[in-house]
Formats: C-alpha cells, structure tokens, sequence
C-alpha cells in the first residue's frame, strides 16, 4: 500500500515536471530547426525529468508529513511557482491577443497582489492552502499530457548535425591566398560610418576602412538574417524564406515555388571557393549550416541560438533545463531567470565562433573560411571591455549597442591580430547580414558595412557604387 503522501509527492513531480518543460515543449514545429535538437539533448531531457520529478516527489511527500504546517504550506507555495509560471508564460506566447499582458506594469501589479494574498493565506490557514495546492494539480493533467506528447515528438524529430571536420586543424600553414570572411550580424552602417567615412571611435574598423576599400552602397541579400544568410550561402538574392519541417526552403520571388535551400548551392561560394582549390570551413550561429553545407564545406561549426546545451561543455542535466529557460519571455518576472541564462549562453556563443575565426590557416595550400558572428546583435551584454550583464539586454537603446559595437570592434582587432603573420596572403571581407533593424526603415534594412582588405591595396579606396555584397566575395574568390 502506498502511503497517501507518497502518492501525492509522485503526482506532484510529474505533473510540476511536465509544466516546468512547457516553454521547450511550445517552441512552434517551423521554429524547432533553431534549437539544433540532437538525439543527445533528448537523453539529457529524460535524465532531467526523472530527476526533476524525483526532487520535487521528494519535497511534497516530505512537506505533507512535516508537523511544521507554515513551512509545509510554503515548501508547496514555492516549489508549483516556476512549474506554474512557466505554464503561463508559454500560453501567453502563444496567444498574440495577450501578449499586452507581458508588460511589466500589469504583470508586476497582479504579481504583488497574487503574492500578498498568498502569505496571508499561508499564515492563516497554511492547511487549507496545502490542500488547494494538491487540488489543482488534476486540473493540470490535459496540459501535462498535452506538454509530455510536444516534448516526445520534439526527442522523435531528426537530429541536427552541429559539427565536423576541423577548423583550423593541426598542420602546416597554408600558403594562401586565404579568404576569411566575416558575417557580423546586424552590424550597423548608420553607427560606424560619419556619412561615408568610418567613425574614430570604433578603430578596428576604421583602421580597416583606411587599409582596403569600403563599400558606401553595399547591399546584403535581405534585410533580415532568415533572408540574408541564405542569400550569402547560395551567392543570390532570395524574395521569400521559410522554415518548415526542420528544413530551409527559399523562392526566388513573392509568389513563387518554394525550394530547398540545400539545391540552391551552386552558385554559392564555398562551392565556387572548393572549385578554385580552396579547403572551405564555416562557423557560426543560427542556421543548422553542417546539415544544409554537408556537402559543400570541409569543416563546419554551428551553434544554435536557443539550446543552451553543447558549446563544448561536457553533456549535462542541467544543459535541457537550461534551455528550456532561456525560451521565457525576457519580459519581467520571467527575464529574472531567462536574461541572465541566455546572457551566458550568447557570451559562451560569440568566444567560440571568435576562436573559429582566430583558427590559423592550415590544412591545405589555401582556405576560405566563412564566419557569421552573434554580434553586436542582441542580447547586448558588452561594454568595450567586455562582458557585461544588463538588466534586460534585449531592448535596443542607442547605448546598449553602440557600447556592444564597441566590442565587436575589439574582436574584429583580435581575429586581424591573430592572422597577423598571414594578413600578407589573406583577404578579409568584412560585412554584415543587415542593419540595426530596430532604428532603420525597412527598405534600408539591406544596406550593410562593406570592406575588403587585400595585400594588394596599397592605399584607402571608397566605392560608391551600389554594391552587391555577394559579387564582391565571388571576385574575391575568383581573382589570384
Ligand atoms: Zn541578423
């Protein structure tokens, strides 16, 4: 016979469990390609719930017996809170009509009201409080069912591949020339350039403006990185892109049909570069580039925005946990526990795909190395001298970004510092997938930063021509 509050303490974890994992569970079907879920992530997941659910069994069972009937009641308080908050974070989202609600005025108003009711009760009848507690818990089992079905077809759906072949591997170095391209996502033209010259305060790039040419007309394939990063990868400009079934498909016009991105490579450049001899290498955030690039590269990298759970960091509990927090509104109360999480997770992010960037040339004559960094997008979590946590790092001030700008101008020093002694047979195009989206009309949102530093370039050259980003790479490839 299983005693009452054993039972109790079961039913709580699992169903406490399942709403804890709602907002993982709520990431919509078009949306899952982002997380990179790997069949590794799902043991981790199981390995969590079990634990969890354990944990949280533990703590109500334990309560349930305890003749302190405050701290029984308060333990119980406590431990449905994030269960619960998570709940309705995810419907919320999931419900444009409400998102007003996620304001923090509203949301911190009913909070204190919703917490001062609750320690009244608690002291005046902690027992009857103890007893709701256990009687919502029925209530939850659709959505436990409803959460638990989403998180066993998010473990059931294909795995990502994340990594292979090695960039920058042990070697001798290549004799070049080399091509390091650099993709700095949402790097701002309006913010580094004093009408068609580089500002002073941001001297990387303006010592690169003076050291090659600088495009002032340069356009990226689209005005947002679901446009442009495709564009860059298939050397064309796209009209339409669209996630559906873990896969990447593009049109070539408003109304036209839909096609894999992966048989749109042809005119790319990691398959012009390996055609021109190159050893190709990609690194970066955001698109599942080893999976659509199998083919086409040597040596690929990414790292998805969302899943808190690979970057070199051994396999963990906590990894699922993790990312299921960083999937809640950054809005507060939830950006409490989300902002510094996904902080962490962007600053862990931008040094790997830095150290990629830095990797020496090696591996055959020559390498064309394409980087797409996560700077200075948000979450704005640098200052100039580095990693800097802000309360919430997801709002754009002017402040937030020019001071995270200031710092990608210290990486782009560091990735030209680091190939110091190979700058003499590299090329470095420098760019950007679009603009500051949120201070920029739409139709400027294409035109990007634009500089190409060659050996060759004795001296500054502007062009003011309108510039596809796209043909300059490709004459990059094709010139000796
Ligand atoms: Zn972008």
């Amino acid at each position: 016979m299983i005693a009452p509050d054993t039972k109790w303490g079961c039913a709580a974890g699992i169903v406490l469990t399942a709403l804890f994992f709602s907002p993982l569970a709520g990431v919509p079907n078009d949306q899952r390609l982002f997380l990179f879920w790997r069949h590794g992530d799902s043991i981790d997941l199981i390995v969590a719930c079990i634990a969890m659910s354990l944990a949280i069994g533990f703590v109500v069972s334990w309560s349930l017996r305890s003749k302190h009937r405050h701290l029984a009641a308060l333990l119980i308080c406590g431990i449905w809170f994030i269960p619960l908050t998570c709940l309705t974070a995810s419907v919320v989202r999931l419900l444009p009509g409400v998102r007003w609600l996620l304001a923090p005025t509203p949301v911190a108003m009913g909070l204190a009201f919703m917490i001062a009711m609750l320690a009244a009760a608690i002291i005046k009848h902690p027992l009857r409080v103890t007893r709701l507690a256990l009687d919502i818990l029925p209530v939850c089992v659709p959505a436990t069912v409803v959460v638990g079905a989403f998180l066993v077809s998010l473990m059931m759906a294909r795995s990502v591949s994340t990594t292979f072949g090695t960039i920058g591997p042990e070697g001798s170095h290549a004799r070049g020339p080399n091509i390091l391209v650099l993709v700095f996502d949402e790097l701002s033209y309006n913010y580094l350039f004093d009408g068609t010259s580089v500002g002073r305060h941001y001297p990387a790039f303006h010592a690169a403006a003076l050291r090659g040419v600088s495009y002032t007309q340069a356009k990226s394939p689209g005005g947002r990185t679901l446009l442009s990063l495709p564009g860059y990868l298939a050397g064309k400009r796209f009209a339409r892109a669209e996630v559906a079934g873990g896969l990447m498909y593009v049109a070539d016009s408003p109304g036209g049909p839909l096609v894999a991105l992966e048989a749109q490579l042809e005119d790319g450049p990691c398959r012009q570069a390996r055609a021109a001899g190159y050893r190709t290498e990609i690194s970066g955030y955001y698109l599942p580039y080893c999976d659509l690039l199998k083919s086409e590269v040597d040596a690929c990298r990414t790292i998805s925005e969302y899943n808190s759970n690979w970057i070199g960091a051994p396999r963990s509990v906590w990894s699922p946990i993790w990312t299921n927090l960083s999937l809640l509104p950054h809005q507060f109360p939830t950006g409490l526990i989300k902002n510094p999480i996904y902080s962490y997770h962007q600053k862990a992010m931008t040094a790997a795909i830095i150290a990629d960037a830095q990797a020496p040339f090696t591996g055959s004559d020559k390498v064309f190395r394409f980087i797409h960094l996560s700077i200075p997008h948000a979450p704005f979590v640098y200052d100039r001298d580095g990693f800097r946590l802000r309360g919430d790092p997801f709002v754009t001030t002017n402040e937030a970004y020019a001071d995270q700008l200031r710092y990608t101008d210290t990486v782009l020093a560091g990735i030209l510092n680091a190939h110091a002694s190979a700058l003499d047979n590299t090329r470095v195009v420098i760019t950007a997938d679009h603009e500051l989206r949120a201070n920029t009309a739409p139709e400027e949102n294409d035109h990007v930063p634009l500089f190409v530093l060659r050996t060759s370039q004795p001296a500054a050259a502007t062009v003011d021509e309108p510039t596809w980003v796209s043909d300059v790479v490709r004459q990059v490839i094709s010139s000796r």
